[in-house]
Parts: C-alpha cells; structure tokens; sequence
C-alpha cells in the first residue's frame, strides 16, 4: 500500500494562539458524571468561573465571580482532560457560555475528546458539542435559539411550581430531546414530587443527583 503523504507539523516554541487563550476555571476533576442521561459515565469536569443567574439553592455559588479563581490555558486544559483519558468532557459551571468557548472545543476536538456543556443558556451558544444538557432556570431564562440544540433538558424542581415551568420549557425544545427532572438536593419533598410526577407524566425521567449520594464530586 501507498505509504506517506503525510504532511508534517512542526510546532514552535510556543503555542498557536489559540491554546494560548486562557478562561477563568474554578476547578478540573476526574469523576464519573452524577447527573442526567449520561449518569455513570467517566468524566473529566471543567468547571468555569463566572455565573450572573443567581439560583438561591445554588450548589456552586463559589463559581459565580470570575475574581477569585485563576486563568488557565486552553493548552493545560487539553493537556489535563487528555491525561485523565475519560470517556467524555463536561465543560459545566458556573454558566459556562458567559464565556467564547469555541476556542475551548476547537482544541478538545482537535484531541479526540467527546464534548458535553451543562448550560442554563442564559447566554449566547458558542463551541461544538456531541451532547448539550440544558438547564433552564426561571432566574434568567433561556436565549430562545438554544433550545433547538438541547439533547437533554433537565429541570430542576423544588416545589410545584417548577413542575409548570417544567412543561413550559418542554414545549420548546425537540421532540428528541431526553426530558429530565431532577429534585433540587435541599428541599425535602423535591424528591416526592418529582417521583410521582413523572409516574403521571410518561414523557420525563428522572435525574438524580447520585455522587451527591455517593459523597464524591
Ligand atoms: Fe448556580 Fe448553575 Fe444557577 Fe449559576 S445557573 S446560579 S451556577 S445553579
């Protein structure tokens, strides 16, 4: 067979300037994803800073200013999820589109690494995703051209009310979209309500929030 024809790259000393770019990370950790249709999944997780919805049951309300939190490289990220070879990237939050993020996924593509954003979509779509989990929030609802992107749309729901919200959001996105409710961790009928909900309601599933039961991130 016909070998070479390959051209070569040469690298420079430093980076091209797009894995030079740099965002505000919160944290990057090797965990399994605990929430959603991908539960269970090995996942690399990164968490950028900076979030402008203000969910008062929050969970990761240290993500919220950009301030405390240091820069990294595009390149020390790919470097990072490459090592951990997980099945998958989250890139989560935070409220990740607050940020360009094609930069970002150009250069986790370019690696070979399966791509998944957890957004509320308050903000504008950027980067390429395989999987778009959407997670609206009546806070700052979502920007209306998101919810054609939406693989999963997963709500979370503390009291009644959200399960109208719920349907409100379902209405919008596609028919294939996978609907997903998930009782918020704090509030104690959450769990009740959803339950009996979704064995009502043969559209949603469930999502449980399980490293939160299995105690790890
Ligand atoms: Fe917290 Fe997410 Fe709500 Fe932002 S969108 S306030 S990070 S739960």
């Amino acid at each position: 067979s016909r070998r070479g024809g390959t051209a070569r790259h040469h690298q420079g000393n430093s980076y091209p300037p797009v894995t030079r770019k740099t965002y505000p990370i919160v944290e990057t950790f090797h965990s399994v994803q605990g929430e959603g249709l991908w539960t269970g999944v090995s996942a690399f997780f990164i968490r950028l800073a900076g979030c402008d919805v203000g969910c008062p049951w929050c969970d990761t309300k240290i993500s919220w200013s950009t301030k405390p939190h240091g820069q990294v490289a595009v390149a020390d990220l790919v470097q990072q999820a490459q090592a951990a070879q997980p099945f998958m990237v989250v890139i989560t939050g935070g409220e990740p589109l607050m940020h360009d993020l094609a930069p970002l996924t150009q250069s986790l593509k370019q690696a070979g690494l399966r791509l998944h954003l957890e957004t509320s979509g308050a903000h504008p779509l950027s980067g390429q995703f395989d999987w778009i989990s959407l997670s609206p929030k009546r806070f700052k609802p979502p920007q209306p051209e998101i919810y054609a992107h939406a693989h999963e749309l997963k709500v979370v729901i503390a009291n009644a009310e959200d399960l109208a919200w719920a349907e409100e959001q379902a209405a919008q996105v596609p028919a294939t979209t996978v609907k997903l409710l998930q009782p918020e961790w704090t509030s104690e009928h959450s769990q009740q309500l959803v339950f009996d909900y979704v064995k009502q309601h043969s559209g949603w599933r469930i999502s449980l929030q399980t490293h939160k039961f299995l105690g790890v991130r």
